[in-house]
């Protein structure tokens, strides 16, 4: 596992038409990869299609260019390069997966420990603590400088995947490139209000569904929190109102680990996972089909809110023990 910037560029090179797929459930670090990698790409006379299968959350829409985002459904065309963008496994791609077939080549830029290298070439970093790092070695590597949108794009990524530099992840590389970034105009302090700061209202109210839920076990150990579609649906909110809502559970004093179970649409359970360093819980993400970071994983099941949540609790319940 290991980074592969210059392999990447000459696929690159020998393309002309570039898919680039973010994972599903799009974050600031798969869409500000994406956006960063279309501008590099659109510099350098390739013509880039984005591709995610899930909807842009509105905080995210400023991403320069981001509009362009298409969902991979029944495409016509064909590609000469397919590029996913901190995607940790082939499912994560969604009905991006038919892209692969579509597609005379295939390539990966990632940081999830966890990623089994599906692509023809793959530069993944499990140490790196965003994509969007890897993203900037990248587009060093296709001999381009960063330009200002490119900047917002990098600092999305980076920042959104550090908890806003201040998760165990965060280190020198960050910094250096944050110098960089700020070097082109970055608009930090309007950029960080609209990612850490402002929310929808809809989210403001789920915010207090789900502190309404949180359950404590094993002592304030383990904190529980569970969206049902209701709760969804009577507060205007979308799932992705619900994507930071696990860490006030987590972040009670004497917590280890946190659990928020949310219902879709679909029929749905999504999980998020999260830890206090040294406890981990990327192991039992992937005991039920999920994966991720250690201190930060996910699970997508089918069946019902407060079966599946039990089973998830118990696992968590037997790994604090164990
Ligand atoms: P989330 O709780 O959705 O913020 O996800 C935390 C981390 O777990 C993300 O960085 C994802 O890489 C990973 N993850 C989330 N859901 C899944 C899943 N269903 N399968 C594999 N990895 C996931
Ligand atoms: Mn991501
Ligand atoms: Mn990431």
């Amino acid at each position: 596992m290991s980074r592969n910037p210059e392999a990447i560029a000459r696929m690159i090179r020998d393309a002309q038409r570039i898919a680039i797929c973010s994972h599903i459930n799009p974050d600031g670090d798969t869409l500000g990869s994406a956006a960063a990698m279309r501008l590099a790409l659109i510099k350098m006379g390739k013509d880039p299609v984005l591709f995610c299968d899930g909807k842009v959350p509105d905080q995210l829409s400023f991403l320069p260019g981001i509009e362009e985002m298409r969902i991979p459904d029944e495409m016509e065309e064909s590609f000469d390069l397919l590029l996913a963008v901190d995607v940790s496994d082939i499912r994560r791609l969604g009905n991006g997966e038919k892209l692969i077939r579509k597609s005379l080549h295939t390539a990966q830029i990632d940081h999830h420990p966890t990623n089994p290298l599906f692509m023809e070439e793959n530069s993944v970093d499990g140490d790196a603590p965003a994509s969007c790092i890897l993203i900037r070695e990248q587009i060093a590597a296709l001999g381009l400088e960063i330009d200002s949108d490119m900047a917002v794009c990098l600092y999305t990524g980076i920042s959104t995947d550090t908890g806003n530099f201040a998760f165990a992840s965060t280190n020198a590389e960050c910094f250096e490139i944050m110098s960089e970034l700020m070097g082109h105009d970055l608009p930090l302090a309007k950029l960080n209000r609209i990612l850490f700061r402002e929310r929808a209202k809809p989210q403001v109210l789920l915010m207090g569904r789900a502190l309404n839920s949180l359950r404590y076990y094993e002592n304030g150990q383990i904190a529980v929190m569970k969206l049902t579609q209701r709760d969804f649906e009577e507060c205007g909110a979308l799932s992705e109102h619900a994507d930071t809502l696990v860490n006030f559970g987590l972040d009670t004093i004497g917590t280890r680990m946190a659990m928020l179970a949310r219902e879709g649409e679909d029929g749905t359970i999504k999980f998020s996972l999260r830890a206090k360093e040294p406890d981990c819980v990327s192991d039992i993400a992937q005991q039920f089909g999920g994966g991720g970071h250690p201190q930060a994983a996910g699970i997508t099941m089918y069946g019902k809110l407060d079966e599946t949540a039990g089973s998830v609790l118990d696992a968590l319940i037997h790994k604090l023990n164990g």
